[in-house]
This record gives C-alpha cells, sequence and structure tokens, in this order.
C-alpha cells in the first residue's frame, strides 16, 4: 500500500504515468477514484496554542511592486513547535527518543483507521477515550486493528475551532489557564492496551492534546511517545473520513532536534 501512495505522489505531480506499462495505468486508475481531504488547519492570528505556548506570528517582509517592474511578496513567520494542526515527535515526553526530524517516514505514510467516540464526547468535553471504543471498532470491522495502522480518534471537537473557550475550555493564556482546559483525549489505560496489544504506527486526534483538557501528568503523552509511536494534534476534517481502509501522508516540518512541528497531513479516501 506504500507503493501505491508514492506512485500517486508521483502521479499527482508528474504527467505521464499513463504510459509504458500495465501496471501504472491501474493505479492510475484506482489513484483517479480517490479523494485527498486536508485533515490540516491553516496557520493565522487565530490559530489555536497550547495557552503557556507563544502563538503564529507573521510579519511582511515586502509585499508590492519593486522599483524593477516586478512584483514580489515574502513573510517571516515565527511559532512554537506546537499549535495548531502539529506533530508531537516522541523526545517531546521521552529522553533520548526520536526528535521530529528523526521519524522515519513508514511512520507518517501508511494505512489509517479512524475511532469515532462524537456521540460519548458530545456531552462530556471530559471524555476519555476507553479500551472498549477500540474494541469496539474492532468488533464492527470483524479484525483487530491492523498492524502498521496509523489510527486517528475523532471527537467532533474541531467543529469549535478556533472558539478557544469552546475548543480548549478558556480563551485564558499562562500558567493558570492550564487548570481551565477541558476537551476529550486518550485515557492511559487504553494508551497502555494499544502498546502493549495492538502494533499501531502512529495516533492523531482533533482536540488540542492527546491527554484530555484536565490532565495532570500527560500520562497518554508518555506512554505512547515512549514507544516512538508519535502524535498528531489539532486535526481537522476526521468527519468526512471512513472508519477503515483509508491512507494517511503526514508530513512535518523538518526541524532538526525538533520535539514536534506544524503538521501538514491529508487523507487518501476511495470514493
Ligand atoms: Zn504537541
Amino acid at each position: 500500500m506504500k507503493a501505491s501512495i508514492l506512485h500517486l505522489l508521483l502521479c499527482l505531480t508528474l504527467v505521464g504515468c499513463n504510459t509504458k506499462n500495465e501496471q501504472s495505468l491501474e493505479t492510475v486508475s484506482e489513484s483517479a477514484s480517490k479523494s485527498i481531504i486536508d485533515l490540516s488547519h491553516s496557520y493565522s492570528d487565530k490559530t489555536v496554542y497550547w495557552v503557556t505556548a507563544k502563538e503564529f506570528k507573521l510579519d511582511t517582509v515586502f509585499k508590492g511592486q519593486t522599483e524593477k517592474g516586478y512584483y514580489y511578496a515574502a513573510n517571516n513567520f515565527s511559532t512554537a513547535e506546537h499549535g495548531g494542526t502539529h506533530i508531537d515527535a516522541p523526545i517531546h515526553f521521552a529522553k533520548n527518543a526520536q526528535t521530529v526530524d528523526e521519524i522515519p517516514l513508514e511512520k507518517l505514510i501508511g494505512n489509517a483507521i479512524k475511532i469515532d467516540i462524537t456521540q460519548k464526547s458530545s456531552n462530556n468535553p471530559d471524555y476519555l477515550v476507553n479500551i472498549e471504543d477500540f474494541t469496539n471498532w474492532e468488533k464492527t470491522h470483524g479484525h483487530t486493528i491492523p498492524d502498521k495502522s496509523i489510527v486517528l480518534i475523532e471527537t467532533g471537537f474541531s467543529k469549535y475551532y478556533p472558539d478557544k473557550v469552546k475548543y480548549l475550555g478558556t480563551d485564558e493564556r499562562g500558567d493558570h489557564a492550564v487548570k481551565l482546559l477541558h476537551f476529550p483525549g486518550l485515557s492511559p489505560e487504553a494508551a497502555t492496551w494499544l502498546v502493549e496489544n495492538r502494533n499501531i504506527n502512529a495516533i492523531g486526534i482533533d482536540t488540542p492534546s492527546i491527554d484530555y483538557g484536565q490532565s495532570e501528568y500527560f500520562q497518554s503523552h508518555v506512554i505512547l511517545l515512549k514507544q516512538n509511536i508519535p502524535a498528531f494534534e489539532n486535526l481537522t476534517n476526521l468527519d468526512k473520513l471512513p472508519s477503515n481502509e483509508f491512507e494517511i501522508i503526514a508530513l512535518p516540518m523538518k526541524i532538526e532536534g525538533g520535539s514536534g512541528a506544524p503538521l501538514r497531513i491529508v487523507a487518501l479516501v476511495s470514493e
């Protein structure tokens, strides 16, 4: 499946895949029936950051007609690693674990599944995804979560983004605001179950953190990142995904030594 994603990428950027051999033709027709869904929020002054993190800033360097007659636009930007749609590299909560540039691409590109807990979290911003939420998925699909899956959790909270009061639980900022955070996340028990019983490549959620807002010790982060399972946070458009059999391409900014980075993540879904 990995090969087919790479082929699709090539076909998206190159004209001429429909030549030479039959295999290419088949893959082109296969990829032609796939839609690409953007799971990233854009970066702007509205981007949601952790309440203690430095927010996104865009400064115009130049915008307009130059003296030489051509148009020119360029900006500088600055951002914390952890804000908006981003990745947590294993080193974020695990000493000597992989930094963002060291995460193997094989973990970031591949087959994915989705766990839908929108019903359960709709009236409970402190909902914790439990083991049963995963075993229910397995019962419905008649098999365990496939090896090397990227597992996405849909809470429905991205519909509140970027309204901080609804999405984070508060629009206050600073150390005192951490206690005011309310949004769903993954229970440490379920994180432990995943790393001990299943073999997943990465995990993602449509809230600001894989641990829920009221977490004090960020145990799910520690459990997953220790096993070099990166986490994608502040995802969107998960409602447009099926629960099984789609592919993810998640490419973070390659910050050397980074504990995380802005993430462009897309899903390929058969139509
Ligand atoms: Zn993060």
